[in-house]
């Protein structure tokens, strides 16, 4: 096993470096999840997209650097790192794109992907209803044929900033006499035209970027149907592969938060939490060697399957462990937020905390991961 990188993946790590490091802007940018501050990080997107920084596998026709896989980790890494803003195109450029890169036709990827990359569009993603969470193929929107496309109607849910986002992609059953995943149809949604009305939902925290959609006859060109009517279910599946796999979570995600908890550790020591902080620690470096042993072989022709599941569960709790164990170095000081004088890097760590207590619900819930796992992975009876 050779677990050194190449001399060319150290050439790009040092440029991605070096870039980063002149670039990421110095003070950190309001929230993503807040009105301003969504407009700041689509201005720094734009930027990492003029340098070519926003999708570095995507070939260069569509914004990026054909980069491999390999390199893209690198990125990663070199991204989190150097304490770059958080990305507001995540649910597009990781999670819609590689559908589209499987599914879509040639004039979607011309026409979707280079606005994407630049920032110029955002997408949310729009699975969730009032009644259809862990039970997706539930899903009660619909769409009804008319001329050149589709008209949609239905209610989605917990929609990470839908309320600023240009378009959505979900699931709509378009065959009316169908039941659960049959007749149902992937399909990209406007958001800025009539019969759609995006109602923010306000966070615990203040921000109001979750939202819920409502759509009332908004129209969807055929143009817009990803992966052919009544195809919705695989395409989807190729989506939460790629959400619970490889894209969603990069270990550089972790391995920055395990730094910054062996720091937090080094000024405020306590030895009774010393193996935990090691334990965070050895869990991020651990989830890094799985996640390019998963890369190798997909490179070798291989693929992830529901092994994602196992990868989502691992990476979401990894998270609540090293988040809770700061708090937990924090003491009572943990309660002080940005803004306070006497905060700890700035109040950060019950934001993260809080936002780890998330990561077993979105991307499709542990539990029902764990279901997947035990089936499909253990091939355990039910
Ligand atoms: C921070 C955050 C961001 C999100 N962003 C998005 C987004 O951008 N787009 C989007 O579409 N959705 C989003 N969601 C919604 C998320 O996908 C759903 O909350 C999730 O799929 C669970 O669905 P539900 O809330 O309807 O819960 P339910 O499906 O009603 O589940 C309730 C409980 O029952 C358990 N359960 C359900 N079925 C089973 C089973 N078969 N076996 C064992 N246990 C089961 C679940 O694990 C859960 O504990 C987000 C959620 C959060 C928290």
């Amino acid at each position: 096993m050779d677990l050194e990188f190449s001399d060319s993946e150290k050439r790009f790590r040092d440029e991605a470096r070096a870039w980063l490091e002149a670039n990421v802007p110095r003070t950190p940018l309001k929230s993503g999840d807040s009105r301003e501050g969504f407009a700041e990080h689509v201005v720094w997107e734009k930027k990492l997209h003029a340098a070519r920084w926003s999708v570095v596998s995507w070939p260069a026709k569509y914004g990026g650097r054909d980069a491999s896989l390999v390199e893209w980790l690198i990125f990663e890494e070199e991204y989190y790192r150097s304490g770059a803003p958080i990305r507001v195109t995540q649910n597009g450029i990781f999670l819609l794109a590689p559908t589209i890169f499987e599914f879509g036709t040639e004039e979607q990827k011309e026409r979707i992907l280079p606005a994407m990359s630049s920032a110029e569009r955002l997408w949310a993603q729009a699975w969730s209803e009032p009644e259809a969470g862990s039970d997706l193929a539930s899903v009660r929107s619909h769409a009804e044929r008319v001329d050149g496309g589709w008209k949609v109607y239905g209610q989605k849910t917990w929609t990470t900033r839908g309320a600023f986002c240009d378009g959505i992609y979900g699931l709509f059953r378009t065959d009316p006499n169908s039941e659960r995943h049959k007749g149902l149809t992937y399909l990209l949604v406007d958001l800025n035209q009539p019969g759609v009305t995006v109602r923010p939902v306000e966070r615990i925290d203040g921000d109001e970027s979750f939202a819920e959609v409502f759509l009332d006859g908004a129209f969807v060109p055929d143009t817009n149907v990803l992966g052919g009517v009544n195809q919705g279910w695989k395409v989807a599946m190729s989506t939460t592969s790629s959400e619970r796999g490889l894209s969603l979570r990069s270990p550089g995600r972790f391995m920055k938060a395990a730094d910054r908890l062996v720091d937090l550790y080094q000024r405020r020591p306590d030895p009774g939490l010393r193996d935990r902080v090691t334990r965070a620690w050895m869990d991020a470096q651990l989830y890094r060697l799985y996640t390019f042993q998963t890369v190798t072989r997909m490179i070798e022709g291989g693929e992830i399957g529901a092994d994602s599941s196992l990868n989502k569960i691992f990476w979401s709790e990894m998270d609540i462990r090293l988040t809770e164990t700061a708090l937990e170095l924090l003491g009572p000081d943990a309660e002080l937020l940005g803004g306070s004088p006497h905060a700890v890097d700035d109040g950060d760590w019950m934001l993260d905390f809080e936002f780890a207590l998330a990561g077993p619900i979105y991307a499709g819930t542990n539990e029902v991961q764990r279901n997947i796992v035990a089936g499909r992975v253990l091939d355990l009876p039910r």
